[in-house]
């Protein structure tokens, strides 16, 4: 058996979030500011080839064994089929965040190279709500996204709404008719201290409880088992599929967090609120051999802090925000 990448709290890391690029084509207001992004400059950016290798090591020395590709947006970068080609062949559980927006085009190719499950962000039918959230007019773009992941036969195709408190708060209901209409499962999500514009505030946190209360009073639901899942889980009562919420801020699960993190620039975090990383980008780049990589990963595994404590006086918010970690 795999040696396995363990914590001084025993929590075992099976799960790699590969953020394979900064760039974005969007400027969603959760995450980036307007304008002033400086982009990591292509030379930084991990090749394919330093990716393949990081991730082939994790996944047979250290038995990860899921793996998502995101970014900035993980789209933007040129030929991603060629990198999921390349993940898929490891064998894992490969999944992909995306804004969607150009998915009607390359999610056939994505599907054919490998790619086993996609998460489209998505957070409003309003029109004007959306070009005021995301800083783009690309609606229809990502609904026909959303569909055509569905035609490629990703399972299951899952929509991550932020939902923020007198934003889009009261389409929580219409998300959770879209899921049940097109077989998608609607993940809400809380949002966190990890935007741009550090706008952030406890009261813009529309919490897992209050977007719990809106569900049940339209739908019968049952709780399903959580597992290494960020989220909570119900399945609709009458069978039309599942609704699930990360409550990162008001019921955070670092208990049972088993995810470690690659930055596009090759730093390896293992935290999404880590204050910093280790360079694995010098390393591969100074011919470091596979044993002291893993020597690297191993030690900072081991020294992970027991959780984010947002809330807290104890929070410190990192310096990044979460279009350069990779959400
Ligand atoms: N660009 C891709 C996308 O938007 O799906 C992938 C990267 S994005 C950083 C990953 C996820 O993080 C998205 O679902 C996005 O909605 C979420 N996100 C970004 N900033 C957030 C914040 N401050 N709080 C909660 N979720 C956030
Ligand atoms: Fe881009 Fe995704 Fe951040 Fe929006 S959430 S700005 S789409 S990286």
């Amino acid at each position: 058996m795999a040696e396995q990448l363990i914590d001084t709290f025993g929590r075992i890391h099976r799960d790699l979030r590969i953020s394979i690029t900064d760039r974005c084509n969007f400027r969603c207001q959760y995450c980036m500011p307007v304008e002033g992004m400086v982009w990591t400059p292509r030379d930084d950016l991990l090749t394919f080839e330093e990716i393949e290798r990081l991730a082939r090591l994790l996944v047979e020395r250290f038995g990860i064994d899921s793996i998502r590709v995101t970014g900035g947006e993980p789209t933007v970068r040129a030929h991603l089929p060629v990198l999921i080609e390349k993940l898929a062949a490891l064998g894992v559980d490969l999944a992909m965040t995306t804004n969607g927006a150009t998915l009607a085009h390359i999610a056939q190719d994505l599907r054919d190279a490998g790619l086993k499950r996609i998460n489209i962000s998505l957070d409003t039918f309003d029109r004007d709500r959306f070009v005021s959230l995301t800083r783009r007019d690309n609606l229809d773009a990502v609904l026909e996204g959303i569909d055509a992941a569905i035609a490629a036969g990703f399972d299951p195709v899952k929509v991550n709404a932020v939902i923020m408190k007198g934003v889009n708060d009261d389409e929580i209901l219409e998300f959770a008719a879209f899921g049940r209409a097109k077989g998608v499962v609607v993940r809400f999500i809380e949002f966190m201290p990890l935007d741009a514009d550090e706008a952030w505030s406890r009261d813009k946190v529309m919490p897992l409880a209050d977007i719990v209360d809106v569900l049940s009073a339209a739908y019968e639901l049952e709780p399903l088992e959580r597992g290494s899942s960020p989220a909570a889980r119900w399945r609709y009562a009458d069978g039309a599929g599942e609704v699930g919420v990360i409550a990162t801020v008001t019921d955070a699960f670092c208990d049972s967090c088993d995810r470690i993190r690659l930055t596009a620039e090759g730093q390896f975090r293992n935290c999404l609120f880590a204050l910093d990383g280790v360079d694995l980008r010098a390393l591969l780049r100074g011919d470091a051999s596979d044993d002291e990589l893993a020597d690297v990963l191993r030690g900072n595994v081991a020294q992970k802090w027991a959780g984010h404590q947002i809330g807290t006086v104890a929070f410190i918010r990192p310096k990044k925000s979460m279009s350069q970690i990779g959400g």
